[in-house]
């Protein structure tokens, strides 16, 4: 149980975030919601939670694309929640080209956001946890934090960082209670990729259908979707005492991708 805990969880305006942040509330920890979106979901959102679980939820829209922001993201939640014993660095965005077509400002906006923003999160919460000896910290990173797609130069660099600044931070936290692991998502439903099943769809006529059964058969054996409450149930797990050992790992959730 997380009763007594509080925790931001970076991008749960949407997906994979918003069920890690479900999740973590509906066994007992006040959350942090950050993200962009419609401000009408997102209050619905906040108070979904407030009035389901019985926690606190407050939401900061903090753009993660400045350091600054992401830092005043913890020390917000710090100053509001009490704590932050857990951090979920989950946000993130996409952009695919090849590297020659591959717009110079969209890698810097995807390293801003997918990595270099768990540098600053990570960097301002890790005092509070060590001063009270207890922290679990998971970052969202992704298949393509331990294998490669083509088109996918920044967002496979951005996650291949993440790794390997998890394995850092869990190293220098090992002796404590504080863990910091990957989960590395395959294939799942959410805005970030309808871009990519809309090109798909593209090549069969229009057709999603097509286009997702031809996604998911090219990289992911189960041709299922991971689920978002799956992940969040992950991420759960990796928080409480049970998982007190693991630090330093990436485990995916992946219908067997990176089997092959
Ligand atoms: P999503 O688009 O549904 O959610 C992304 C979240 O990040 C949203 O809340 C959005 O508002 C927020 N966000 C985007 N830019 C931001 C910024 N500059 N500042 C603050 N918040 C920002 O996508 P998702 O699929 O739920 O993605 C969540 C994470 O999972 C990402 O890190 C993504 O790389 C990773 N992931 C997704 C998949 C997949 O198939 N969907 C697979 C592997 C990994």
């Amino acid at each position: 149980m997380l009763k007594g805990r509080s925790a931001v969880v970076t991008g749960s305006t949407s997906g994979i975030g918003l069920a890690i942040a479900r999740a973590l509330a509906k066994d007992g920890a006040n959350v942090m919601l950050n993200g962009f979106g419609d401000a009408a979901e997102i209050e619905a959102a906040r108070k979904g939670i407030e009035d389901e679980f019985g926690v606190r939820a407050l939401y900061r829209h903090a753009d993660l694309s400045d350091g600054q922001a992401a830092h005043d993201l913890v020390t917000a939640a710090e100053a509001e929640l009490g704590s932050v014993d857990i951090l979920v660095n989950n946000a993130g965005i996409q952009h695919t080209a090849p590297i020659q077509d591959f717009p110079a400002e969209k890698w810097d906006a995807i390293i801003a956001v997918n990595l270099s923003s768990c540098f600053h999160t990570m960097r301002a919460a890790i005092p509070g946890m060590q001063k009270r000896n207890w922290g679990r910290i998971i970052n969202t990173a992704s298949v393509h934090g331990l294998v490669a797609s083509k088109d996918k130069a920044a967002y496979v660099a951005a996650k291949h960082g993440l790794v390997g600044m998890t394995k850092v931070v869990a190293l220098e936290n090992a002796q404590s209670h504080i863990t910091c692991n990957a989960i590395c998502p395959g294939w799942t439903r959410t805005p970030l990729i309808q871009a990519q099943i809309d090109a798909r769809a593209e090549t069969f006529g229009g057709d999603e259908d097509a286009g997702i059964r031809d996604l998911l058969s090219e990289k992911q054996p189960s041709q299922r979707f991971v689920m978002p409450e799956n992940l969040a149930a992950m991420c759960v797990f990796l928080c409480s005492e049970a998982a007190d050992g693991i630090t330093g790992v990436s485990l995916p959730m992946d219908g067997g991708w990176t089997a092959q």
